[in-house]
């Protein structure tokens, strides 16, 4: 199963950095992107924090000045996405279970089944923002996770799977993995 996933390029991120304020999102819009797909947990907010700061309030306002159409895709409950995405002015997709398509699906049906090379997708995770975002022919970018200390189990489970994966980028594409140049100990 790894192995098939492999060979499709799905475990290839497109761009690494640091956090979601170090994406550059003018030159997104050069790439033709039009619609940034967000992971919540760990991505914007860690998993104990409900709302958005102020620095994450005044990216998704510059987002929405650049013409983007901004979705929050996430994994996690209503009650706590809703919260959020209203507080960024964005709209939402809950219980995506991502590396599944359903939950990009519903996003993308929102704003019009645009084409996927649209679509950036922004997470933290291997095993379900890349995964998925790249079985969907999104643009992806992987970040580090803002804290990992509060992760759920199944969180855990995929990080173990996640080890996994980036040893063997390593090993079997190696000046990928160095391009990537990831930074944070995964
Ligand atoms: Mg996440």
């Amino acid at each position: 199963m790894l192995e098939l996933l492999f060979r499709k390029k799905y475990f290839y991120p497109d761009e690494y950095k640091k956090t979601v304020f170090d994406v550059d999102f003018p030159s997104l819009k050069e790439k033709n992107i039009k619609n940034i797909f967000i992971d919540l947990d760990n991505t914007l907010i860690p998993y104990d924090i409900h709302k958005a700061d102020k620095r994450t309030l005044e990216l998704f306002d510059n987002l929405h000045k650049l013409g983007f159409a901004v979705f929050i895709v996430s994994n996690n409950k209503k009650e706590r996405v809703k919260l959020f995405a209203n507080m960024v002015k964005s709209r939402y997709v809950y219980s995506a279970q991502k590396p599944f398509k359903s939950g990009f699906r519903r996003a993308l049906k929102k704003v019009g089944n645009p084409d996927p090379k649209t679509v950036c997708l922004i997470g933290d995770q291997f095993m379900t923002d890349v995964l998925g975002g790249k079985r969907m022919g999104f643009y992806v970018i992987v970040v580090d996770a803002i804290k990992r200390d509060s992760e759920k189990w199944y969180t855990k489970y995929n990080r173990r799977l996640e080890k996994k994966i980036l040893k063997r980028l390593r090993r079997n594409d190696s000046d990928f993995y160095d391009r990537l140049n990831l930074q944070e100990k995964r």
